[in-house]
Formats: C-alpha cells, sequence, structure tokens
C-alpha cells in the first residue's frame, strides 16, 4: 500500500493564492467545492485510484497566515469567511472536510451540534467581532451522531434517560435534540404508517431523521438571530456529513452512491412547518432505501 499525505501548501511565490469569498454565495460554493475535493480524494484513497496520479491531498493556504509578509512579534488578523457549529465528533474534523486551513473557519465543536449559552455566545462573538469578514453560518449535522442516538434511545426507552450513565449535564445535551426527534418520530409514523416503530431499521432510520432535522432547527433559530441583529448579507446554512462517504448534503440519502452533485448545503428554514416537510422528505427517502433491501448501510456505528 501507498503512503498518502495529506499536505497544507503555503507557497512564497503565491502569498494570496486563496482569496476569501466576497460574500455569502461564493462562500457556500468554497466550502462545497472544498468538500467535494475532499470526499473525492477519500474515495481514492479507499480504492486506490488517483485520477491526478499523486496520493496527495493539498490545501492551498494563505502565506500570511504562517508568518510571511510579516515581522517578528506581529500577528495575523482573524478572517474567517464562515462560522461552523459542528459535533465533536472525532470523525468530523471540519477544516479537512470542507477543504480549508488557517484562519478560514470560525469553529464551534459540541456533541450533538447544541446550541447551548456558550455555543450561542461564541457565534454572537463571531457575528459582532469578526463581521467584516464571516459571510456565512453553518450547521453541520452528521450521521450516526453518538448525541442524536443518545436523545433517540431515550425517547424510545425512557428510562435509559434515567440511568446513571446519563449524568445531568449529558442529560441537557439530550433535552435539546428532543424536538427534533419527536419530529422524526412523527414524520415516520405518518410515512411508514402503523407499526412503523416495529419494523426493522426504525431505529437507524429515526437517528438519521433527528440528524437531519436537528441541524435544521439550530440553523432556523440562527437566521433568527441573523436577521434580528440586522446581519442581512450573511447567509445561514445546514448541512449533514455522512461517515460513509464524506460528503456534506442535505437532505441526506444514504442509498445513493458517492457523487459530486450530491454535495450540498442547503438554506436554513424560515418557517418551522419546513421542519415537518424536511422530516417527511427524510421519512420517504429511508423507506425507500429499507424497502430497496440494503437498509443495513444506514446502521450507524456505537459512538460516544
Ligand atoms: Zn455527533
Amino acid at each position: 500500500m501507498k503512503t498518502i499525505d495529506y499536505v497544507y501548501r503555503f507557497d512564497p511565490q503565491n502569498p494570496s493564492v486563496k482569496p476569501s469569498p466576497p460574500d455569502a454565495e461564493s462562500a457556500r460554493r468554497v466550502l462545497e467545492d472544498g468538500n467535494r475535493m475532499f470526499s473525492e480524494w477519500m474515495e481514492s484513497c479507499r480504492t486506490g485510484t488517483f485520477s491526478t496520479g499523486e496520493e496527495r491531498y493539498v490545501v492551498q493556504c494563505n502565506g500570511l497566515e504562517v508568518g510571511m509578509n510579516r515581522s517578528v512579534g506581529q500577528m495575523p488578523k482573524q478572517v474567517p469567511f464562515a462560522v461552523v457549529v459542528g459535533c465533536s465528533d472525532a470523525r468530523v474534523p471540519t477544516e479537512m472536510l470542507f477543504g480549508q486551513g488557517f484562519n478560514d473557519l470560525f469553529v464551534i465543536r459540541v456533541a450533538g451540534n447544541v446550541m447551548g449559552n456558550e455555543c450561542q455566545g461564541s457565534i454572537d462573538f463571531a457575528l459582532n467581532a469578526l463581521s467584516e469578514s464571516v459571510k456565512v453560518v453553518v450547521v453541520l449535522g452528521h450521521s450516526g451522531c453518538g448525541a442524536v442516538t443518545g436523545a433517540v434511545d431515550s425517547y424510545l426507552r425512557p428510562l435509559k434517560y434515567w440511568s446513571k450513565a446519563t449524568s445531568p449535564m449529558l442529560r441537557s445535551i439530550l433535552q435539546r435534540i428532543f424536538v427534533a426527534v419527536r419530529e422524526g418520530a412523527n414524520a415516520l409514523d405518518q410515512v411508514w404508517g402503523a407499526g412503523a416503530r416495529d419494523i426493522p431499521g426504525y431505529r437507524e432510520a429515526l437517528i438519521e431523521t433527528a440528524v437531519s432535522l436537528n441541524a435544521a432547527q439550530a440553523a432556523f433559530d440562527l437566521r433568527n438571530e441573523v436577521e434580528a441583529a440586522g446581519k442581512w448579507e450573511i447567509e445561514v446554512l445546514y448541512g449533514v456529513f455522512n461517515l460513509k462517504n464524506h460528503q456534506v448534503c442535505m437532505p441526506v440519502n444514504p442509498g445513493l452512491p458517492p457523487s459530486p452533485n450530491n454535495v450540498h448545503l442547503a438554506h436554513a428554514p424560515t418557517s418551522p412547518k419546513e421542519f415537518q416537510t424536511l422530516g417527511i422528505q427524510m421519512a420517504e427517502i429511508l423507506r425507500a432505501h429499507l424497502t430497496s433491501g440494503d437498509h443495513a448501510a444506514t446502521v450507524a456505528a456505537p459512538t460516544a
């Protein structure tokens, strides 16, 4: 097996190789293109077929961020073009999966990407102190999320919620996810019909539906906050990182083979009714996946 390199490249001949995106739409495209590049490279690693003949993944960086063109003692100004709220899960490295490097992203990671006070405060800081450079705010869920799995299991078996293994602090995370779980359960009942809970694959489908709804609800809240602050030029987006094919999508279809066309960050919902629509959409996608006979592929690996 060949060695595979992941490279951050600072080119002194081209110190400003990566200009900051000028607006929200450009920022969205940069993130999506970065994820396309990353997911294609990861697929190349898996199959051993490198289209460029190079077993390297190169992330271009502006030389200024590592000290070029700077005198001793100076430090770079913080100029991220995106704020990303993601999960702490070790398999979801934010900068890598979006193909970004130093000073590109202002990242907040917390289990289940829930919007607690400190998380919210960090976003408020970014929106105010870094408003010159920030163009988008992104909520990023991921498939097989351990925090969402915990909320789903507590919803299905409430005794688990009260067990000694679930600390009061952990419960505060689960509580923030329960509404998404309930919305997901309603959607599955509606689409899958009576007895949905007894259908094999139900728990995994509820986890994946709740992951999407949890990200959508956080994006909805953030959108309201951004608008209330009068930051009309900043867009709020959301998506889910699929651990199996390393693509950020919305909605997420676990039955689709990896393709550059799948990558998509959605705009935050503008009304709560869109949660219902998204829940139904996910329930339909997962039912089709279930009936295709390969639903085992949707089963999430146990996580912390
Ligand atoms: Zn997670």
